[in-house]
């Protein structure tokens, strides 16, 4: 049986990594990291999965492979990562929901949601899972798998774009990468990300009109009280909530088979759940100003100050 599908969407750098990674220790619940770039970063460019290993040489993804396609080589990946780039975009959000208005579309969206399925169930034989978790965070994936027939249900994870600003604007190496070529993460300025920002987290609120159970946290009532908000996150995925994976704002964290996601996944041991508020003295005042602008209407909405305040509690 196919496991249930937590799937953790919103814009990267919104804390979402210590909440998978507090997931992942819970007996029954596998974390997968962004299996959105599994097919690339995983298969093709052979970059280190969360345990260390290269991909090629995880155990686990190896299972995985062989179980769902009869090993990563019978998969032809090219195929899927062209699915990706032609049919996994925001803009055709809104033809998701109507597939029948085009019956192309339809067919290549089901093509390309099948080798999710197929991940998620074989994850779910091989460990026994009852709950995978999917940090891929992207919402027109999130819409994608909608139509898929799973037990999808969406947690929309959102911190301050201000915080979320400052986080795009920093030079990280990704110590998974393989070439040269890709050991940096992504850089935005300030008005791209909060112009994504915007995006993504009206994508995900329309999500319910759909049927899918979504659950909208933000990244700070995490910090603050983190075993408040693990409760909510293992109730709404089913999960028994009398034990949690937190000792106050004390987590300890095993390695985990996380395909791709933050450099932050690789940090095991104890880690203490905190919050980062180097923004409020390193982002400029312009960029302060512009992305406060361009977020204005949705940060009413989530309760988020205008000027330099803590969130309203909620
Ligand atoms: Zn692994």
């Amino acid at each position: 049986m196919t496991p249930t599908v937590l799937f953790i969407g919103g814009l990267g750098r919104s804390g979402s990594t210590l909440l998978e990674q507090a997931l992942g220790e819970l007996d029954g619940v596998q974390g997968l990291g962004e299996t959105v770039h599994l097919w690339n970063r995983g298969v093709q460019l052979d970059e280190r999965c969360g345990c260390g290993q290269p991909f090629s040489a995880c155990e686990f993804w190896t299972r995985v492979g062989d179980d769902a396609f009869g090993g990563w080589r019978s998969l032809d990946v090219a195929r899927v990562e062209w699915l990706r780039a032609t049919i996994d975009r925001t803009r055709y959000i809104p033809l998701m929901p109507v597939r029948s208005w085009r019956p192309r579309y339809a067919a290549l969206l089901e093509e390309y949601v099948g080798y999710y399925r197929a991940i998620y169930s074989a994850v779910g034989r091989s460990t026994g899972a009852s709950v995978v978790v999917d940090s891929s965070k992207h919402p027109s994936l999130a819409y994608a798998l909608t139509t898929g027939g799973l037990d999808l249900r969406v947690v929309q994870v959102i911190r301050d774009p201000r915080a979320v600003a400052h986080s795009w604007t920093k030079t990280v190496r990704r110590p998974e990468a393989t070439s040269e070529a890709a050991d940096l993460m992504t850089v935005y300025r300030p008005s791209r990300s909060a112009l994504l920002w915007d995006s993504h987290n009206l994508a995900l609120r329309a999500l319910p009109r759909l049927g899918t159970p979504t659950l909208c946290l933000r990244y700070e009532d995490f910090v603050a009280d983190p075993a408040a908000t693990l409760q909510q996150v293992m109730s709404f995925a089913g999960l028994d909530a009398s034990v949690l994976p937190v000792d106050g704002n004390r987590l300890t964290v095993s390695p985990q088979h996380t395909v791709s996601g933050n450099p932050a996944r690789f940090r095991t041991g104890e880690v203490r759940i905190a919050a980062s508020d180097d923004w409020r003295s390193a982002l400029s005042r312009p960029a302060r100003a512009v992305v406060t602008a361009l977020t204005l209407p949705q940060l009413h909405r989530y309760g988020y100050p205008v000027t330099d305040r803590s969130p309203e509690p909620r």
